[in-house]
């Protein structure tokens, strides 16, 4: 008995993996299609300044525009493109896309691009933002590229030499997500980032949680110290925002201030914060 049920679950285990390759293949060929056919779209979400809520600069965010799903979340198919490999074509992509449009605004605004640790394995890391940055004719100082400490978790020689050539182009270096990881201390120590987003998770709790605030008055009196400009994420109220910069958060970056959206733009020239299209 007790055979047949063991054959029977491990059939059923069996069966969910299968199931889940194959949804794999299936997103996986339907990316290489969507890159084919340019279904891919940057949408940007605004960093304001936390003194007087003007926007500093924007967070470059892809969507995928699937024909027949709609709009399809990264959090949905980056994973998938790490798994496959296809996130080093879809990286780039974004990475062109975004110095492009940021060159075209009639303002000095940053650009601030999302890079997978996937695409530090890649050698040529390095000459594509370079090629970028000569095709869009975008000055450097006005991309910021954010990376997540992953990539320095084993202490790995070859992605931190890959982070200071990066530097040397004259590009801003940001750790994102901080405060999710293990030993996020540690790799302030070992780079001198230019920026660090705290994680949704401790703005969230801001205003309930008088641990997650001094979490938050303590990375930022860090950042001070060490000259590096922190960024709250996931700002959803103006009670938060008020409390962030109260704790000495420099900017500060979510919904109450404008959804990631399309940006033409006409809408930077007329100085208006405010995405055209959501
Ligand atoms: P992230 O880089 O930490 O980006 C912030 C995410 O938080 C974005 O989700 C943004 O839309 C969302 N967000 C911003 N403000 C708020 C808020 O007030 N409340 C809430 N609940 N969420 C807020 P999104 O666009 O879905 O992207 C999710 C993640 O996917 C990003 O997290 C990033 O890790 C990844 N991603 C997005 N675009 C790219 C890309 O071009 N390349 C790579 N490698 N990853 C990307
Ligand atoms: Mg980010
Ligand atoms: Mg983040
Ligand atoms: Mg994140």
């Amino acid at each position: 008995e007790a055979k047949r049920v063991g054959k029977g679950a491990y059939a059923c285990y069996n069966d969910a993996l299968h199931q889940a390759a194959c949804a794999r293949l299936d997103m996986e060929a339907d990316l290489r299609r969507a890159l084919r056919e340019n279904e891919f779209v940057v949408f940007y979400q605004p960093i304001m300044r936390a003194d007087d809520y003007g926007p500093s600069g924007y967070e470059a965010l892809i969507r995928w525009m699937h024909p027949m799903r709609g709009m399809v979340s990264p959090l949905e198919f980056i994973s998938v493109a790490e798994r496959t490999g296809l996130i080093h074509d879809i990286g780039l992509w974004v990475l062109n896309q975004a110095c492009r449009e940021a060159a075209s605004w009639q303002t000095e605004m940053t650009v601030s691009v999302n890079l997978s640790p996937i695409q530090f394995e890649r050698p040529q890391l390095v000459d594509d933002v370079q090629q970028a940055l000569v095709t869009s004719r975008l000055a450097p100082e006005r991309l910021e590229l954010e990376i997540t400490e992953s990539i320095l978790l084993d202490s790995s020689q070859r992605n931190m030499t890959t982070l200071k050539a990066l530097k040397a182009l004259g590009v801003a270096i940001a750790l994102d997500d901080f405060g999710t990881g293990y030993s996020s201390l540690h790799y302030l120590r070992s780079f001198p980032f230019d920026r660090i987003k705290i994680d949704r998770s401790f703005v969230d709790e801001i205003c309930q949680s008088n641990e997650a605030r001094a979490i938050i008055k303590a990375i930022t009196s860090l950042g001070n110290s060490l000259d590096i400009k922190i960024t709250a994420e996931g700002v959803e109220h103006l009670d938060q925002a008020e409390a962030l910069q109260h704790e000495g958060c420099s900017h500060l970056q979510g919904y109450y201030f404008g959804r990631p959206a399309e940006l033409v733009s006409e809408a930077l020239t007329a100085g208006s914060a405010q995405p055209v299209r959501e």
